[in-house]
């Protein structure tokens, strides 16, 4: 233990544990690869203003929990809440939208929200997230959500929820939103939440409070507003669904509190994980291009969560299949054979084999429990008489079977053990 420790709500990413979130990550990118997304990074901060009006200025997350700084030449700065914004600024900044349309972009990395911790909700988390600019075609909207289910299938999840919404569009959201404030101005509630009718009142809908909840039975649902377009939209993504065999639940209540967002809205939950169940999430966001000084641009995206879906995997006890750990550890006796062998775990690693060293002059008892203890299938021992005789000493750590292989021969022959040719 040093002096200090992880700040609050954040936590260290260590082995063997971390293999996990390099597995969910490469599971998320995966599909995304297959679909013809490019890699798009960005900076862990950006001007607050980006935020404020991506974001919205009435959201927790600008008004409670972004990390800002000025720094020393006056800027003002906030550590990145969320990727969309950012995407897009970086998007435009680059022209993107004036070439071939839609423009498909994929991400991954750390996000900073000033939350109150909890199982599942930290102040620095990992999020992989995709959007796409510049077309607006109900089969993206269905092909983004495809992608999101397989890479949850692809980690043998079986406990992850859709949740399905549209939140209509510039056409019948306004009148949806006036019928909705009506509604709301009748309840009984508190000052906060009255004050969120007049700004924000999709939002309310989303609150948790059972007391609130009970009152909002028979509230309007945008379901019952959206205009044909929306209403044909809308019918067009859950049929491209249906079609690819994506099982989805319509929640009406379902919403994303801001005007940019348009039509479709959804969720990826999972009922392993307490109170903090959203692993994913995403929508159409048409007007978000205007709110930060671009032309006209529908999009849509999505993010979803690396943390969450790890804590996913233990709530399943899935063991994702991770990437080859140590496969072949050698143990030299004295100081020939250190060098001998340093030379042949070099070459094995060129050849694509996972290898490992017993450093620090440990012995044979010592090296042979480091070589337990790293979990590969091969041993190479190597001592003065195995040198002089031009061989190593190759143990099968499973069986005990040991046996001498010629030093030339060496690498062929574990190529051949570990990766069998198929018949
Ligand atoms: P959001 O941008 O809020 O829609 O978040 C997208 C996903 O990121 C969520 O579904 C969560 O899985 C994850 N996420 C958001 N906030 C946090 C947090 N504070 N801690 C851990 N994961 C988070």
């Amino acid at each position: 233990m040093s002096t200090f420790s992880a700040p609050r709500g954040t936590y260290d990413l260590i082995p063997p544990d971390s293999a996990d979130f390099l597995a969910v990550r490469e599971a998320m990118a995966a599909p995304l690869r297959r679909a013809g997304y490019g890699y798009i990074e960005t900076p862990g901060f950006e001007q607050v203003e980006l935020f404020s009006r991506g974001v919205g200025e009435s959201t927790d997350i600008v008004t409670k929990e972004m990390y800002t700084l000025t720094t020393k030449g006056g800027d003002r700065l906030a550590l990145r809440p969320e990727g969309t914004a950012s995407v897009l600024r970086a998007a435009l900044e680059a022209n993107l939208h004036r070439g071939a349309l839609p423009v498909k972009l994929w991400y991954s990395g750390s996000y900073y929200r000033y939350e109150r911790p909890q199982a599942g909700r930290y102040r620095h988390f990992s999020q992989v997230g995709a959007e796409v600019l510049g077309a607006e075609d109900p089969a993206l909207d269905a092909e983004l959500i495809i992608l999101a289910a397989d890479a949850y299938a692809s980690l043998g999840l079986t406990g992850v929820r859709l949740l399905l919404n549209s939140l209509g569009d510039r056409e019948c959201r306004p009148g949806y939103r006036t019928a909705l404030q009506d509604f709301l101005r009748g309840l009984d509630l508190d000052e906060d939440t009255r004050r969120r009718i007049e700004v924000n009142p999709l939002r309310v809908l989303d609150d948790k409070r059972e007391a609130v909840q009970r009152q909002l039975t028979g509230a309007p649902l945008m379901r019952d507003h959206l205009c044909e377009a929306c209403k044909e939209y809308h019918e067009q993504v859950r049929e491209l669904l249906t079609g690819a065999g994506i099982t989805f639940e319509d929640d009406p209540k379902l919403v994303r509190g801001l005007d940019y967002y348009t039509r479709t809205t959804f969720e990826f939950v999972h009922d392993g994980l307490g109170s903090q169940s959203a692993v994913g999430g995403g929508g159409r966001y048409d007007g978000l291009s205007e709110m930060i000084g671009g032309p006209a641009l529908p999009a849509v995206g999505w993010a979803l969560g690396v943390d969450r879906t790890v804590l996913a995997l233990r709530a399943e006890k899935i063991a994702p299949d991770l990437p080859r750990g140590t496969e072949v550890f050698a143990v030299p006796l004295g100081e020939d054979a250190r060098r001998a062998l340093f030379a042949l775990v070099t070459e094995l690693r060129r050849a694509g084999v996972a290898a490992d060293f017993a450093y620090g002059g440990k012995g044979m008892k010592n090296g042979m429990k480091s070589a337990d203890r790293s979990g590969a299938r091969f041993a190479l021992v190597a001592g003065e008489r195995d040198l002089a005789e031009g061989t190593v000493q190759l143990k099968d750590l499973a069986s005990g079977e040991q046996s001498p292989v010629g030093l030339g021969a060496l690498v062929g022959t574990l190529l051949a053990a570990l990766r069998p040719e198929p018949s």
